[in-house]
């Protein structure tokens, strides 16, 4: 067979945990909660079932959890996504990023990304024939440099791709960032994708600035969001795209033809557990404690910190420790010191040298007593 994606290797997270199971090291490595989801809403899923919610549910999705998602945005960011038109309901974000990009990008379309940059922005934009542009966000602070942004702009860009809070530094884009950002995208008439799966995990007494927010940015954006890292459990696969109607109707017409519909019971249970609004806003708190106490446990440790402000996870230079590549590093880190983590260059093709590593902290305290243990010792 031709492949369409010759040069893509199996995702780094499926081979670090595969790495972690063989050699029964921590599972630092994928991002993924080692605590449960709330049993609350567990029950609503099984209420749903006995409810009799077990066949296709609507196309784009659950009424009342799209009101619901609705109401949540308008609530925080004071822009208003009708429910009827503008938002869809899907498997996770990953499934709403491919439907975002397969429903937009043509051959020799051009797509800004920052990298390091999730892994699946660029081999799904290459899949429809479209081409990545990369702009670097530069050690320490990872800010976005809009000058360059700028300078990147061609005739053939068609989308830029953000993601706020990131994944894996921890920056946040700031108000002003999305001013600029905004701006271009008006003056060269580009899409947005906005990738917003760690919008309620935000620390410092920061706040998200989501796209939705402004709205000249909202007309051109579409959002995606993530329920399994807002409720602890990813493997549900659960989160939706909202976008202005005329965006939207083009992400359905795709939409239905990759999944039509997703997981029925779920959807009636979040309906009902997202009008707490505080199943959500209490998670800030909650993630801060965790870095805050992961950080105090490895103050002594030979990894220099690079300071995170959102998402659940720390990236750690080991540059004091080995001079091995990060690829390497972790892969013995997780067969002879029994601890998985995440070599970053695989988020950044462009930088060969890249001395970190990326910690997941959504683990329990025990989990991360044991982790800090382990990263103590090697000097
Ligand atoms: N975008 C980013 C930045 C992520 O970190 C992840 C997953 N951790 C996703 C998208 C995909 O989310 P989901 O698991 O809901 O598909
Ligand atoms: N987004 C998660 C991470 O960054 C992993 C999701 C996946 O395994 N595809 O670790």
């Amino acid at each position: 067979i031709n492949s369409k994606l010759p040069n893509i290797e199996t995702s780094i997270f499926a081979k670090m945990s595969n790495m972690a199971a063989k050699h029964n090291a921590l599972n630092l490595s994928q991002g993924f909660p080692n605590f449960p989801s709330d049993p609350a809403l567990n029950a609503l899923v099984n209420q749903a079932m006995s409810d009799g919610f077990n066949q296709y549910a609507p196309m784009p999705g659950d009424f009342g959890l799209r009101m619901e998602i609705s109401k949540k945005i308008e609530n925080l960011h004071n822009h208003i996504y009708n429910p009827e038109t503008e938002i869809t309901i899907t498997a996770g974000a990953t499934q709403a990023i491919f439907t975002i990009i397969a429903a937009t990008i043509n051959k020799g379309d051009e797509v800004i990304i920052f990298t390091p940059a999730y892994d699946c922005y660029a081999p799904t934009v290459k899949l429809f024939g479209g081409k990545i542009v990369s702009v670097q966000l530069k050690p320490p602070f990872y800010s976005p440099d809009w000058q360059e942004v700028a300078d990147r702009i061609s005739s053939k860009t068609k989308m830029i791709i953000i993601n706020s809070p990131h994944n894996p530094t921890g920056m946040l884009f700031t108000e002003d960032d999305m001013l600029h950002l905004q701006d271009l995208a008006e003056k060269n008439n580009l899409l947005v994708l906005s990738d917003e799966v760690y919008e309620h995990i935000i620390f410092d007494g920061n706040s998200h600035q989501s796209a939705s927010k402004f709205e000249a940015l909202a007309q051109r954006s579409f959002i995606t969001a993530s329920f399994g890292k807002t409720f602890h459990n990813t493997g549900w696969k659960m989160g939706y795209c909202a976008a202005p109607e005329k965006l939207m109707r083009e992400f359905q017409k795709v939409h239905q033809f990759v999944v039509f519909c997703v997981n029925h019971p779920v959807q009636k249970a979040l309906a009902t557990y997202l009008k707490d609004e505080n199943h959500y806003l209490k998670l800030a708190d909650f993630y801060q404690q965790k870095r805050d106490f992961f950080l105090h446990l490895i103050e002594g440790s030979n990894f220099k910190i690079i300071p995170t402000k959102g998402t659940y996870f720390q990236m750690l230079d080991f540059s004091d420790i080995s001079n091995e590549s990060d690829l390497v590093f972790t892969e013995r880190l997780t067969k002879e010191c029994k601890i998985a983590t995440i070599p970053t260059s695989v988020f950044n093709k462009d930088l060969q040298d890249f001395k970190q590593i990326r910690v997941c902290f959504a683990k329990t305290d025990e989990t991360l007593v044991e982790a800090a243990k382990i990263l103590n010792e090697l000097k």
